[in-house]
C-alpha cells in the first residue's frame, strides 16, 4: 500500500487541491486565482489549505507520499521545475518548489504538465486503467495532449514531448495559432478559435449562432442538433479536426486507448461514434483498432495524477 499523496490542480483561474488516497480522493478545496499575476504569494494559500485538509483528516503531513502539482503550462518533472508558461504565472519558473515543500511539510515534491497529470490520472482510477499505451485529449479553451508509451509518460529532452498534441497540425494554410505556428488542431477547433471561426463562416449573419451570448462548443452542438445549418457545418469541420488529430497522434505514439476529456464531452454520445469511425477508417493500424473512449474523473484526473507521479515508475 502506498500512502495518501497531495495533488494540487493549478489551472488559469483556480487551484484546486486534494488527498487522494488510492483511487479515493478523501478531501479537497478550491481557490480562486488570477493567472496574471505572480504563483509565488499562492504558495501561502496552498500551504495554509493542505494543513486545513490534513486536519480534516485528523491526519499529519509525515504520513503523506509527497505534494504533486499539475502545472498549466511546461514543467520539468525530473528536476522540479516549471520551465515555461505560457503567459500564466509568469514568476513560475523562478520559484524553487522542491525547497518550499520541504520547508513546509518536510515532504517530497513532484511536478508535471497539467495534461500529463490527468493522463497519469485516468490511468490509475479511470478510463485508462489498466492501459500502459494511450494518449489523452483534452478538448477545451485550448486542447491539451499526453501520450504513454509502454507504461511511461513521454518527456523527451526539453519535457515537450508528447504534451503538445493539440499543436500538431491540422490545416497548412490555416489559422495563427497562440504557440507561434499555424493551423494547429487548437487554432482549428478550441474553445478560443470557436468564436473567430463561427464569425467567418459562410452565412454567419443568418444563423442563430450570430445572436448566442456566447459563441461555444454548447451552443454551437445545441444549434447544430436545431438544425441550424451553419452551426451544423462548423460542428462537423470541428469533429473532423478532432478526428485527424486522433488518426495523427495514433501515428505519432502507437497508442492501444485514446482518452478524451474536457467540457465539450458532455456530447460524447456524437463526438465518440464520429472520432471512433474516422479513425476506423484512417489510421494505419494493422494489429487491430484503437479504442476512443471518454475520460472517467472530469477535473479531477490531475489529482488523482498525484499518487502515480509520487509513487509509480511512470
Ligand atoms: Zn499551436
Amino acid at each position: 500500500m502506498t500512502r495518501p499523496a497531495i495533488g494540487i490542480d493549478l489551472g488559469g483561474s483556480h487551484a484546486t487541491i486534494a488527498v487522494v488516497d488510492g483511487d479515493k480522493l478523501l478531501a479537497s478545496h478550491e481557490v480562486s486565482l488570477d493567472s496574471a499575476r505572480a504563483l509565488r504569494p499562492a504558495l501561502d494559500v496552498f500551504a495554509r489549505v493542505i494543513r486545513e485538509l490534513l486536519a480534516e483528516l485528523q491526519m499529519k503531513s509525515a504520513q503523506c507520499e509527497g505534494v504533486a502539482l499539475g502545472f498549466c503550462g511546461l514543467a520539468d518533472a525530473r528536476i522540479g521545475r516549471v520551465i515555461s508558461t505560457n503567459k500564466k504565472y509568469e514568476d513560475a519558473p523562478a520559484i524553487d518548489f522542491n525547497a518550499w515543500c520541504n520547508r513546509e511539510f518536510g515532504l517530497r515534491f513532484g511536478i508535471e504538465n497539467d495534461a500529463r497529470m490527468a493522463l497519469l490520472g485516468e490511468r490509475h482510477a479511470g478510463a485508462a486503467r489498466g492501459c500502459d499505451n494511450v494518449v489523452m485529449i483534452t478538448l477545451g479553451t485550448g486542447i491539451g495532449g499526453a501520450a504513454m508509451i509502454e507504461g511511461r509518460l513521454l518527456r523527451g529532452k526539453h519535457a515537450q514531448a508528447g504534451c503538445l498534441g493539440g499543436h500538431l497540425p491540422a490545416r497548412v494554410d490555416g489559422r495563427q495559432c497562440t504557440c507561434g505556428a499555424i493551423g494547429c488542431l487548437e487554432a482549428e477547433a478550441s474553445g478560443w478559435a470557436l468564436p473567430l471561426m463561427a464569425r467567418e463562416w459562410s452565412g454567419f449573419p443568418a444563423s442563430k449562432l450570430a445572436r448566442v451570448e456566447k459563441i461555444d462548443f454548447q451552443a454551437l452542438f445545441d444549434l447544430a442538433d436545431a438544425g441550424d445549418r451553419v452551426a451544423g457545418e462548423i460542428r462537423e469541420y470541428c469533429l473532423k479536426v478532432w478526428a485527424s488529430g486522433a488518426v495523427g497522434l495514433i501515428h505519432a505514439y502507437d497508442p492501444e486507448r485514446i482518452v478524451i476529456g474536457g467540457g465539450v464531452m458532455r456530447r460524447a454520445e456524437v463526438i465518440l461514434p464520429y472520432i471512433q469511425a474516422y479513425v476506423n477508417n484512417h489510421a494505419w493500424t494493422p494489429w487491430g483498432t484503437v479504442q476512443i473512449v471518454a475520460a472517467q474523473l472530469g477535473n479531477d484526473a490531475g489529482l488523482f495524477g498525484a499518487v502515480p507521479l509520487l509513487t509509480g515508475n511512470v
